[in-house]
């Protein structure tokens, strides 16, 4: 994808709800805060697009972007909010494990994660669940600019953690939304991970 046609497409509360299956689609999820908004503004080469339904206070949702017309990019609501009831706790869970159990046009999960902080346990479940779902998952680090207060911190410090459950890792890749390192790769990676 050399250039980028983003079109926002709609939120949605309900799985039941979202566009009709039949493009491939790409879901990107991480911990509040990791710079989804950022990466999906990075990736879609606009500066405001992630931040139309990300208002505070508005019901979690998830939206979807059409890139290039061939391709829904996914944005689902995170997890990890400091301050959440538990019922809205079990409304995340319907709506995004709904969406990943049942999409069956999806293509890749892209699991964020911050590599500018130690490796979180919000996080490391996370990438469990979905692997042991056996769904298709590619780790992005991001905030790869940023410099790291704590030595435990970074891609490799997760990765090491992780391979205590996996014996082979997902994919990864490394990006920062700031200088835009690695977003073009993670660009073509979405692009060949398309049927030809
Ligand atoms: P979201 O909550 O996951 O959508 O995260 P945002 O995209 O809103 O970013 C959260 C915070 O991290 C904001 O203050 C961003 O400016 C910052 N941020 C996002 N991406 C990067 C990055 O690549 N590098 C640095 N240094 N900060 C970033």
């Amino acid at each position: 994808m050399e250039s980028v046609q983003a079109e926002y497409k709609g939120s949605y509360s309900k799985v039941d709800d979202c566009p009709d299956p039949g493009l491939p689609e790409m879901a990107f999820i991480g911990r509040s805060n990791v710079g989804k908004s950022s990466l999906v503004n990075a990736i879609c080469l606009q500066k405001n697009l992630a931040y139309i339904s990300s208002n505070p206070g508005k019901t979690q949702s998830i939206n979807f972007y059409l890139l290039n017309e061939v391709l829904y990019l996914v944005d689902l609501p995170g997890y990890g909010y400091a301050r959440v009831s538990r019922t809205q706790r079990s409304a995340w869970e319907k709506m995004v494990r709904g969406y990943l159990e049942q999409r069956t046009s999806l293509f890749c999960v892209f699991q964020l994660v911050d590599a500018s902080i130690p490796p979180q346990q919000a996080d490391l479940d996370f990438t469990n669940w979905l692997g042991e779902q056996g769904l298709p998952v590619t780790l992005v680090f991001t905030k790869t600019d940023k410099r790291k207060k704590d030595k435990a911190a970074g891609a490799q410090a997760y990765l090491k953690k992780l391979s205590e459950f996996w014996e082979q890792l997902p994919p990864h890749l490394s990006t920062s939304s700031t200088t835009g390192a690695g977003v073009d790769v993670l660009r073509r990676y979405m692009q060949e991970l398309l049927p030809v």
